[in-house]
């Protein structure tokens, strides 16, 4: 399993790391070529009783006129959450991923770098924006409020400072379809349209764009939003993890049929879809999966198998019609996977530390009995006032100079700051020599411990300051945590507090999945260069880059100018004949939602439900 190369992903000195003014080139005989998805598309909405929302552009730019000069007409893109080539190789050297075999040996493919933290969210959002989380300012599901002690769910509400890749393909001519990416709820307007992802509460919301095309998908798909959660049973057996397994299926094989439905519908220059399940199967499956175990159950071990070949064969349906289409073919993962062995808790520890403290054991009684009662009724209420950060720890405040506010892919730590929290304590001449202080202890030999194998672990690989991190500042990004700490890769961290130790390994049955930082790119089709074949067990998978490089990277492959705030690069060696790249002065982004919160209260609970169920949310 890989591990994570921390320096990897310093800041770059410059923000934008683009090169200008090299040849110009276009794509022989492309210019003045009426595409075919976008033609056929024309002549359906002529047809339709109700046509989709005028578009804000006089129409589709041929590829030919694009302002530098296209190596792609038109891409389609397969997002393939958390997929890592650990699982595909094997998968693939057994025959039961033709598809996805057949375009790595007919292209390129490589190792994805995630965001720090490697979490969905944060993942998609700098995939869709070319900007890392410092300037996006997605970090996790939630965000803290230091000025009210309250967390907040992220959405498209949070992210009307940037452009997103669809509104720049779409302010140049392009017609876009989007269809269950994350971080897309609630929807905005694009040229084309979109279908919002998992984060979408149900069926019953606001969940399309052009609106009205709603009544048409439910119709089709009466469960578009994937919204099912792993169901389990003490009794469910073999047969419900084959359900299970089903609906998973099904999704890859909705998500593949609703794009390209939707796509012959509207016509395309871009067109992408997030096979999301694809990381519910692997956190729920990992111990089969993993060689280390996968032969104790091995009837399991086929079903999760057989889950990645229906996959497989959604990929094949939509590498079908990207041929028809003459679409260069992107696949691409958000982070990557790896087993889940143990969840550590840093309050615990800076409870032990004295730098925390609990309220009395009533309280913690009353905290811990409440929050069960909510879960019993299927609620949480985990956004619902002031104070529910408290939900399942009980902390008083007014003695507390640190804590983790949330926590997951990694702990998210507060300093309980004078004159920014309401119930701020430490002072801000003391913040700076604090951190430095938490940063040691959280690096140093107090946290090394032994795993039950009695292996040495560190509990955590690497302790960030977000400015350092990420660029920013704390005026641009009121969010982010004094201290962002990563975990030993095969620990996740909570920020409740049970038994005494830091960390609490998980029993073989309770053995899941979890993110690992090195997803999956494969790029296949017209315009990408074939790499020298090898055989599956060899595959060395030799590009190297950044999820931040993918928005410039199809930008440039598509023959436009790249926004100068963006922070990847073009990765020319995709290609047979590296695109040109020219970069623009970006646009101020206007903002396209309403602001204010995207959820109710009670699309909250559904929402905090469904993370709970994959361990995003405690
Ligand atoms: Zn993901």
């Amino acid at each position: 399993m890989s591990r994570g190369l921390s320096l990897w992903l310093r800041p770059q000195p410059s923000r934008c790391r683009l090169s200008r003014g090299q040849l110009n080139s276009t794509i022989p005989g492309v210019r003045g070529v009426v595409s075919r998805a976008c033609a056929d598309a024309e002549a359906l909405e002529s047809h339709m009783d109700k046509p989709p929302q005028p578009r804000p552009s006089d129409g589709p730019a041929q590829p030919g006129d694009r302002p530098v000069g296209a190596v792609a007409r038109r891409m389609l893109i397969i997002g393939l959450d958390g997929a890592t080539f650990d699982v595909l190789d094997p998968l693939m050297a057994e025959g039961r991923m033709p598809r996805l075999q057949a375009a790595i040996a007919s292209g390129v493919s490589g190792i994805l770098r995630s965001t720090i933290p490697p979490i969905t969210p944060a993942a998609w959002t700098t995939f869709l924006t070319g900007k890392q989380p410092g300037s996006h300012g997605i970090i996790d599901f939630e965000r803290y409020d230091v000025h009210t002690n309250k967390l907040r769910f992220n959405s498209t509400r949070c992210l009307d400072h940037v452009r997103s890749l669809w509104q720049i393909l779409g302010d140049a001519g392009l017609k876009v379809g989007s269809v269950n990416v994350p971080m897309t709820y609630p929807p905005v307007p694009v040229n084309g349209f979109l279908v919002s992802g998992f984060e979408t509460p149900g069926p019953d919301c606001d969940f399309v764009y052009p609106p009205e095309l709603k009544s048409e998908i439910l119709e089709r798909w009466p469960d578009p939003t994937l919204r099912a959660k792993w169901r389990r049973r003490t009794f469910g057996g073999n047969a419900l993890f084959e359900r299970n397994i089903a609906y998973i299926s099904r999704s890859f094989h909705q998500g593949a049929e609703m794009t390209v439905w939707l796509g012959d519908r509207f016509g395309w220059d871009v067109l992408m879809v997030v096979f999301k399940l694809l990381d519910n199967l692997q956190h729920k499956t990992w111990r089969y999966l993993d060689p280390r175990w996968s032969d104790r159950h091995p009837a399991r071990r086929d079903m999760a198998k057989r889950g990645f070949g229906e996959a497989d064969k959604a990929i094949g349906v939509l590498l079908d019609y990207a041929r028809a289409n003459d679409a260069t073919v992107l696949m691409v993962s958000d982070h990557g996977h790896g087993s889940l062995e143990g969840k550590v808790q840093p309050n615990l520890l800076l409870k032990q530390w004295g730098y925390l403290s609990l309220r009395g054991r009533g309280a913690q009684k009353a905290t811990r009995g409440r929050h069960l009662w909510d879960r019993l009724r299927g609620r949480t209420k985990r956004f619902k006032r002031v104070g529910d950060i408290e939900h399942d720890l009980a902390v008083d405040f007014s003695k507390t100079r640190v804590c983790v506010m949330h926590a997951g892919m990694a702990g998210f730590l507060y300093i309980n700051l004078e004159g920014r929290q309401p119930t701020g304590i430490v002072r801000q001449a003391d913040y700076e020599a604090l951190r430095d202080e938490l940063r040691d202890r959280f690096l140093g030999q107090e946290c090394h411990v032994r795993d039950p194998d009695g292996n040495g672990v560190q509990l955590f690989t690497e302790v960030h300051k977000p400015e350092e991190l990420y660029g920013c500042s704390r005026k641009d990004q009121p969010w982010m945590p004094d201290l962002l700490l990563v975990p030993h890769e095969s620990l996740a961290v909570v920020r409740k507090i049970r038994g005494r130790r830091a960390v609490r390994w998980l029993p073989y049955r309770r053995l899941e999945g979890t993110h690992r930082p090195d997803g999956i790119l494969v790029a296949s089709g017209p315009g990408v260069r074939q790499a020298s074949p090898s055989p599956v067990e060899n595959r060395c998978h030799s590009l190297r880059a950044h999820i931040v490089d993918c928005a410039p990277t199809i930008l440039a492959g598509l023959g436009l100018r790249i926004p100068d705030d963006m922070e990847g690069r073009v990765i020319r060696e995709i290609f047979e004949r590296p695109p040109v790249v020219e970069t623009e002065a970006a646009q101020v982004a206007a903002a396209t939602s309403q602001g204010g919160e995207a959820y109710s209260e009670a699309d909250l609970e559904r929402v905090t439900q469904r993370l709970s169920d994959l361990g995003y949310l405690e």
